[in-house]
Parts: C-alpha cells; structure tokens; sequence
C-alpha cells in the first residue's frame, strides 16, 4: 500500500511540475484552433451541419385571452386558458410561466439590483423615475389558477417566475389545459421606461396604450436548458414557444385597436366607412387612410359610451401585443410579398405628423422586401408600426415606435432617419427573433445582432448614402479599442456598452464577414440557410456558426473565435518593405550598380568638411601611383570570361529567370490588436498604375503575430495601403501606410477665457462691458462647456 501511494504521489508531483514546465514556456498562439472543443457536441436535436437534428422538437402552447383595458385606472385585466404540448421526450410534473409584470414590482430584483446614478451629471428623468417606481403598484395580481375541470391547481411565484403544479405528471406527447386570472396596473411609460405601457397627452387628456409582456406567459422548455426560465431583470428578451392565439380584447368603444393577428370581428367594431376604405387599401398603390386625422382630432373630444371587444386570432406566434387609443390616425396598403397578401398599417397620433403618414407604411412594406430576400418570405398576414411612449420594440406582426417631430411639425435629419430605421429594425425584428425564435435570455446578439445586420441592408436600399449608425466597419473602432468590454458571446444581462456589444459588434462582424471574409454569393447563401433551417425553431449559437460555414465550405472558426469569444480589435501594421533584386552576375551590369550604389552613399560629416583641406598627393604628386586611379568597378576581360563560363552551366529557362529584372518586395505585417484577419494591400507603382491584393486571414495561421508577405513585381512600388477601403475595422490607420505619412487633422485656437465675475463685481454691481459679460454667462448656459460651443455669442447676454 505504501510503496503504491509514494508511487502516485511521485507521479501527481511529476504531473505538477510538468505542468508548471509547460506554463512557463511561451507557446505560440493558435487563432485558427478549431471550435469543437468549446461549441456543444452535435446530437440528435441539433446536427454538426447546424441544422435541426432528426428528433428535434419544441413545445407548443395554445392561447385563448380575455382582456379588459381599463381606461379610467390605467388597469390590465385578463383571463387566459392555455393549452400546452408536451413535445419533448420527457415527463413535466410542473410548468412554468413568465410574470414580466412583476420586473414593475416594488421588491423586484430589477430594483433591488441597480446600482447607483452618476451624481456628477444626473437628469431630471433619473430623479423622475426613481420617484415614480416608488409611487407605483406595479406586478402582477394572480387571481387563481386552475386546471382544465375548474379546480384550483397551486403555483408557486419567484420573481419573475410561476410554477404550476400539475395534478398528474404530464407524458411526452400529451397535452394539458389551465386557466388564469390576474389583473395588474399599467405603468407610466414615459416616466417608468419599460417596453410597453401608456402615454398619457395632457393637452387633449387622453392616452396612448402600447400593452406587451402582459399575460403570463409560457417559459421556453427545452433541449439546451431544460425550461428556460433565468430570471428576467430588464436586458434579457424572451424565450417563447410558438401557438396559436385567440384574444378578445374588450377597450373603451371610440377606442381603436391594433393587435397581433387578423382582427376577426371587423362587421362589430369598424365603421361602414373604415371597412370600405380597408377594402380599398388591398388594391391601393400607396397607404390609405383608415382613420383620418381629421376623424381622430375629433375622437380626442369623445367620451367613451360603453366598451367594443375586438377579437383577434393569431397562427403560429411566440407572443402577442395590441395598442389602443382614441388618438390613432390610422394607414394601411396591401403589399404582396413573393405571393404573401400583407396589410402593412400604422397607428400614430396627430403629434407623430408629418412625419408618420409619410413614412412609416412604406419602411414597414421596403423592410419586409429587403428581409425577405436575405431569408425568407415574410409569411404572416400583417405588418403593423405604432407611434407610442415606448422607443422601439417588436412583437410578432406588431412594433411600437417612438420618434416624432417637434410640436410645430418641423423635425431634424436624424428625427427622420431615426423613424426610417426604427420601423426597419423593429418591423425586421418579426424575422429574428419571432420566426427564428431565438433565446433572447441568453443570446441577445443572436436576435439584435442578426437584425441590425439586415436592417443596414435594408436601409442602404432606402437611399444613396443613408446615413446607418451600425454595419460600416469604421464605425464600430471606437469601440473595438475601448477598455470596458465583455465578448459577444456574454450573457444578456452581464453585457457591457449593450447597443455595441449586441447590436453594433455582430452587425458590423457580419457585414465583414459578407464583404471580405467570405463574399456576397457565398454568405447570403450560407445566412439564407441558416434563417430557413431555423424559421419557426429555436436556433442557439453553435448552429449559426456551423450553418455559416456548412453551407459555404468556408472554415470561419478563426472569426467566431477572435470576433465572438474575445474582445480583440483589428490593428494591423506594415512594419517594414524590403526590396531584394537578382544578382545577374553579369560583371557589366553588378559592377555598374556597385558604381551607382557607391556614389548614392551620402558623404559623412567630416567627410564633407575635409573635402576642402589641401591634401598631401596634391602638393607632391609623385606619391601617387597605380592605386590612386585604379577603378575598381571597371569590366575586366577576367570577369567576362568567368561570366561566360558561369552562364554555360545555365539552362535556358534559368538564364530566363536570371534576366527576369523582377522587384522582390517583402512587406513585414505586425497584428498589434490580436485579431486575425485578411490582409488588403494596395500597391501604387511609379508607373501609376496600382494594383490590389486580397489576402485571406489564414495568412496568419503559422504565426499569429508576425508575418512577411512577398510581391514580386517588375514595376517599382512607390506606396503600399492597407486596408484601403476601410472594411475590416483597423482601429489605427495611421500604420497602413508605407511609406508613412503625416495624419491630417485641424485644431481650434481659442482666446483664453475671461475669468468668470469675482464676488465683489456681483454684490456692488458693477457695470461690466459686453465683452467681459459674455463669457460666464455662455457658460452658464452650457452644462459641459465645450471649446466649441463657447464662442457663439449668447443675444440674451447683453445687457
Ligand atoms: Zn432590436
């Protein structure tokens, strides 16, 4: 026994030191490890192709609603029965539901959680809404739930979460009906935040209802995590089945409203003359208006005489959300969509004019065209766009959008842009993730990421040069280098600088990935694949990455590695070009360039001084003999003849080379910021043509940070770009050039500044010239006064 331990504890002593051995040398890195090790092994649910595996399934769950907007106490009430599909192979005892309502509770963690404000620079809306979510009784009430037969069924609520108890143990293949009663109060959205609520108009007293995450909702149960079911603290979306969804939506009676779905009742709750104009929207070339603004003015001065209860029905959906609102102008045109019959409408009041009626149908009807080309036919019955409190958030066939002109009707460049790409992004959001149902808990960059990619698409087809904020690659610099960051692959609520993270990093990554990496004929297909695969299925990371490289026999693990799994940048560097000639060893041409290379040599300082001082020789010339006037590059007969005897040993195709006159070039790279990537290279010749070499990032594969690229060339290079067209993101262009040049910039020079009034001068009031005035009370005026706001003088100053 003893002899045995000593044994085994020899070997855990030799294991250590070995390992310690190995830490201590320096391995070189190996960007282009493959990706096996980190991704989750292929089963049968998800293939190594990325595709959905032979026993793939997901759960279902059916929905039938009653809902009551109560306009006078701002309250959702409602009553649901749900029917649920157990799919999976596996026995559920209990079942679990989303209360998002409850991330509005006074004791949620959202709350408890947050850190606080900034009190060097804090807005009034931070106080604001501090103050408010203390005053507010927010989350759900749960009345009861109880199972098919009527009988109470206990449940168990945790945050954000609730957990049924099943009476019996719900089979695989089985189904199982419950039913829900709660009611809970609507939040303040201009005041609370939040992805839904009201906006309450002082001036006419009426209110705008934008109502989502406000039934209980089915947790996601799945092959990944089992039921999905992390608590949701505000960042992390939703993890949703697919159903069908039957909802009876009961409002004040001069409400309209717009909903998830196919509204079914029309004959009960529109007008002869809305229902005529909708027919006329079918074949309209342009948005008809439902509901004029004229119509809509007038509403705002109603008083409700009872309540109407619109019934939409929905297939094939993870979600459903409505608004409702006396204030709604509302548009419509049908557009067909590669054979799908769409009605693209929107929802806004007279305060989102101009602005609403111009442009919102036609970004809804250009978004489904784009998308639909990049992935697949956008398959639901309705697109909708409403103006509301909330800025920008989707749901299935409906998005709520939040800019508006000012109150005058005149609005900024980005105001409008800023309505195009809203209603881009949240009306694209329908393709990820409603359809490719992503789990927005884990992953947001699989749904925000995928969509904001498409959406830049999307919107430089609007117009030339559209002005998109995310997907050029010198966009995304700033924050490639910047220190506070956490990989793409990070949990949504663990992310850092969310919008570049989510939203900005992967767009631009996939954008380069199209441009450079991989083309547009390989990558649209690869990226169609991936979004047919997974329509209506719930897709995590690795079957993105191994669709993108299934369909494209494009090896990408390098780029999922160094984009998504760390927080490298882009910085490559031309160190240095060598140039290199052949030796002919014919002894007329390499003695004559030993002859120009010597008197190219520059002469030395003292060399230069010493040339005048009279020199001995000279004074006595006899001292001079063969050495003084021998030319050491001069053509001897001996060296002819070697030359002859050497080009005898030659074939032809050798004296070929030897003559060839070719440039060796050798450009050293460097990778200072870790990422690898391809390598362009732009060569200016000084015979003014230019050339472009395209080097794919497998050139990094030996040595990951130190590479040579040779360019052999008859012309003479006079200067190399890298990068020359800005796509691959390089944080730092000033080393892509050779040779270098001077980086161009301006700066401003300022008078220094007056010194602001002294104590004296405001108690006795003296009188104080324009000039001397001028520059305390600019900065008054600016909160963080900048050099290049201060200047502009300030009318009201002058006394
Ligand atoms: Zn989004």
């Amino acid at each position: 026994m003893h002899t045995r331990r000593l044994l085994a504890l020899l070997t855990l002593l030799a294991l250590c030191f070995s390992i310690a051995f190995a830490q201590t040398k320096s391995r070189p890195s190996d960007k282009f490890r493959q990706l096996e090790e980190i991704l989750p092994t292929p089963n049968e649910q998800r293939a190594a192709s990325g595709a959905p595996g032979h026993s793939y399934w997901q759960q279902r769950a059916d929905y039938n609603i009653n809902v009551e907007l109560d306009d006078a106490r701002q309250r959702i009430i409602g009553s649901e029965k749900v029917t649920y599909f157990n799919n999976s192979p596996d026995t559920l005892t209990y079942l679990w539901l989303q209360l998002d309502q409850n991330l509005f509770a006074k004791d949620s963690d959202t709350v408890k959680t947050q850190t606080a404000p900034d009190f060097s620079r804090i807005p009034f809306a931070t106080i604001d809404n501090l103050l408010a979510r203390e005053g507010f009784d927010g989350g759900d009430k749960i009345a009861f739930v109880r199972d098919g037969a009527g009988a109470a069924l206990p449940y168990v609520i945790n945050k954000t979460m609730m957990r049924i108890d099943l009476k019996a143990p719900l089979q695989s293949g089985q189904s199982t009906v419950f039913s829900v009663d709660w009611s809970y109060n609507i939040n303040d959205a201009k005041r609370l935040g939040g992805r839904s609520g009201y906006e309450y108009f002082p001036q006419d007293k009426n209110y705008i209802y934008e109502i989502a995450q406000w039934f209980p909702r089915m947790a996601a149960y799945n092959d990944v995590s089992g039921w999905q079911h992390k608590q949701f603290l505000g960042s992390g979306e939703f993890t949703l089945e697919f159903g069908n969804y039957n909802v009876r939506i009961t409002a004040p009676d001069d409400h309209i409203v717009a909903a998830t779905g196919v509204l079914q009742n029309p004959n009960e709750v529109l007008t002869r003359a809305q229902r005529e104009r909708l027919d006329q929207s079918r074949t309209a070339q342009q948005p008809v208006l439902i509901v004029t603004p004229d119509e809509a003015r007038a509403n705002e001065t109603n008083k409700p005489r009872g309540t109407k209860t619109w019934i939409y029905a929905a297939r094939d959906v993870r979600d459903f959300a409505f608004a409702s609102s006396r204030k709604f102008i509302w548009d419509a045109q049908l557009h067909d969509v590669n054979g799908n019959r769409v009605m693209a409408m929107s929802y806004y009041p007279k305060e989102g004019d101009p602005l609403w009626s111009k442009y919102s149908t036609q970004a809804i009807i250009h978004t489904l065209n784009v998308y639909s080309r990049y992935s697949f036919t956008f398959p639901y019955p309705t697109a909708i766009s409403v103006n509301g409190p909330v800025g920008g958030m989707e749901y299935p066939m409906i998005c709520f959008n939040g800019p508006r002109p000012e109150l005058d009707g005149s609005y900024s460049a980005s105001t409008k842009y800023g309505l195009i790409s809203v209603v881009i992004h949240e009306v694209g959001h329908n393709f990820f993730p409603m359809i490719v149902n992503s789990d927005e808990r884990q992953w947001t960059w699989m749904d925000e990421g995928l969509n904001s990619f498409l959406q830049y698409l999307a919107e430089q087809e609007w117009e030339r040069d559209y002005p998109s904020r995310r997907g050029e690659p010198k966009n995304i610099t700033e924050y490639m280098q910047s220190e506070n960051q956490v990989p793409i692959m990070t949990n949504s609520e663990s992310v850092l600088q969310f919008g570049n993270n989510a939203y900005g990093k992967p767009a631009t990554a996939l954008n380069i990935l199209r441009e450079t990496v991989m083309g547009r004929e390989l990558f649209d297909r690869a990226f169609r694949e991936y979004a047919q695969r997974w329509k209506f299925k719930r897709p995590m990371p690795a079957d993105f990455f191994r669709t993108m490289e299934d369909a494209s026999a494009v090896d990408l693990d390098w780029f999922w590695r160094g984009w998504f799994y760390t927080t490298d940048h882009t910085d490559i560097s031309i160190e240095n070009v060598r140039l290199y000639g052949i030796d002919t060893h014919n002894p007329e041409i390499e003695k004559e360039n030993e002859r120009r290379d010597a008197a190219a040599r520059p002469e030395t300082l003292s060399q230069q001084r010493n040339k005048a001082l009279p020199k001995r020789v000279e004074q006595f010339p006899s001292l001079n003999d063969f050495y003084n006037t021998y030319d050491q590059y001069r053509v001897t007969d001996r060296d002819r003849e070697e030359f002859q005897r050497y080009v005898a040993t030659l074939t032809d195709r050798e004296k070929e080379l030897l003559n060839s006159g070719l440039n060796f070039y050798v450009v050293d790279l460097k990778n200072i910021g870790g990422l690898v990537m391809p390598v362009i290279l732009q060569m200016d010749y000084t015979d003014g043509t230019t050339e472009e070499l395209r080097i794919p990032a497998e050139i990094w594969r030996l040595n990951n940070s130190d590479v040579s690229k040779l360019i052999v060339t008859k012309k003479e290079i006079r200067s190399i770009t890298l990068d020359p067209h800005l796509e691959t993101a390089d944080v730092n262009v000033e080393n892509n050039y050779f040779p270098r040049r001077p980086i161009k910039s301006r700066f401003q020079i300022f008078k220094e500044q007056q010194r602001p009034r002294n104590p004296i001068q405001e108690i006795e009031r003296k009188p104080i010239q324009p000039e001397q005035q001028q520059t305390p009370q600019t900065q008054q005026a600016q909160p963080s006064p900048s050099p290049a706001a201060s200047p502009t003088p300030t009318p009201a100053s002058r006394p």
